[in-house]
């Protein structure tokens, strides 16, 4: 019934205008052009679904899971609608009707527990260790796969050898006087796949007066189980957070994750009506900062190294429109003597990845990555810089596709590299 659950409030569908407006700005549009694939057209299907004229069918729920969650229509909409959100909370409402038991084990049981994400991802972790992907790519097996999978290979970075949370100090202290205490939240990508992008976060913050807390016992931030509609079980995940920074006793939390950032900020607002949580939730909620956010807001010290390159940025959706953070991380690139920085041209256009878009919207999300490969193909670039680990694994994809001679990494490594010279 649906008058039984939580659903969208009213004028989240009710005010819109239909001006058209978000339709310029929607990579889903752009590709389909098609009304349902539209911000406008998911905002109608909405009230129809709520006001019963349409059930919620499976066409329905399939344009909520067919947004990007890009967050560019939310920006533009002239009375406030919040398109992307009200797709979210539509995958949310279709949960409570018909709750799916794969998204409890995988969100719930699986991506949650630090321990079996290591174990689960292990057999990639000796596909790079044996030295197999380095055959695979030196012997051009990589082309006999199909398509999808060869793009999935193709996501993979350079895989580390031990999941960072293993091998990072509980405790980093401060390379020289401690000036501030942070805590750092080491998100499940990044200590799986980017730790040496981590690891170099670390160092940064450590040299520029840093005593770094990364508590070991942090959970996924819960965007994936949001993604798939799983709320209820975000706020679980969103306390266990809480509860471990609050022991941690610091005064900011960074991440160096586009994707978990805009998470942790918004904690305060998925646990706003949970008495006991909503003010120690709001209390967390600001002290979430970026990694280029923070360090853009000390005294930085100026690196002495040079990186002789032209770099472009690309800005990750969850950064730009999340968190507000896009000055930051082009900032903190050009602090860096010999880097010529390049900007890339539609740097705030969705990539692609969305999370998990390439496995299940394959066609659309390399459509919308090849516009970003064009982009990044007249950019002329060395390196593309990008602080958010599924826009890189995207941008990986598109890179691998077009033979293009460039480098996805983090703008973090590049600073700590200047340092290191
Ligand atoms: S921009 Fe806002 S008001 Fe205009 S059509 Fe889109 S959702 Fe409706
Ligand atoms: S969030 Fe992005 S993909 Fe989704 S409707 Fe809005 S503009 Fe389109």
């Amino acid at each position: 019934m649906l008058s039984d659950l939580h659903k969208p409030s009213e004028d989240q569908y009710l005010n819109c205008i239909r001006c058209g407006l978000c339709l310029a700005v929607c990579p889903t549009y752009r590709e389909h052009l098609t009304e349902t694939a539209s911000p406008r057209g998911r905002v109608a299907l909405a009230r129809k679904g709520l006001e019963g004229e349409l059930q919620l069918s499976l066409n329905l729920v399939e344009q909520m899971y067919a947004c990007f969650d890009c967050l560019a229509c939310n920006e533009i909409c002239p009375v406030g609608i919040r398109p992307a959100d009200l797709a979210l909370e539509m995958r949310a409402m279709q949960e409570q009707l018909q709750p799916e038991a794969w998204k409890k084990a995988l969100f719930g049981n699986l991506i949650p527990k630090p321990g079996r994400m290591e174990a689960a991802t292990w057999p990639l972790r000796v596909y790079e260790k044996l030295g197999i992907r380095r055959l695979v790519y030196a012997l051009g097996l990589r082309k006999l796969l199909p398509g999808k999978l060869r793009d999935l290979e193709a996501m993979l970075p350079h895989l580390p050898q031990r999941p960072l949370r293993q091998a990072l100090p509980e405790v980093t202290e401060a390379a020289s006087e401690e000036k501030y205490r942070v805590g750092f939240f080491l998100g499940c990508a990044q200590s799986l796949m980017f730790a040496e992008e981590s690891a170099a976060s670390v160092r940064v913050l450590a040299r520029n007066g840093c005593t770094v807390i990364t508590p070991k016992e942090t959970v996924c931030c819960g965007m994936p189980a949001l993604d798939y509609g799983r709320t209820d079980l975000v706020r679980e995940q969103a306390r266990i957070n809480i509860a471990l920074f609050e022991k941690a006793g610091v005064e900011t939390i960074v991440t160096d994750c586009a994707t978990c950032g805009s998470t942790l900020k918004d904690y305060g607002k998925l646990l706003a009506d949970d008495p006991d949580w909503a003010e120690r939730a709001a209390a967390f909620s600001q002290k979430v900062r970026d990694v280029s956010e923070f360090l853009m807001s000390i005294p930085l010290e100026k690196p002495q190294g040079r990186v002789e390159a032209r770099v472009t940025y690309h800005d990750p959706c969850h950064l730009r429109r999340g968190q507000g953070v896009w000055k930051q991380p082009r900032e903190l690139l050009q602090m860096i003597d010999g880097l010529e920085f390049v900007e890339l041209p539609e740097a705030d256009w969705c990539c692609g990845s969305a999370g998990s878009q390439l496995i299940t919207h394959y066609e659309t999300s390399l459509k919308v990555l090849e516009r970003k490969t064009d982009n990044l193909a007249s950019a002329q670039a060395d390196y593309i810089a990008s602080g958010c680990p599924g826009c890189q694994m995207q941008l990986n994809v598109g890179v691998r596709r077009e033979g293009l001679d460039v480098q996805v990494v983090h703008p973090i490594t590049l600073l700590d590299r200047a340092y290191k010279k």
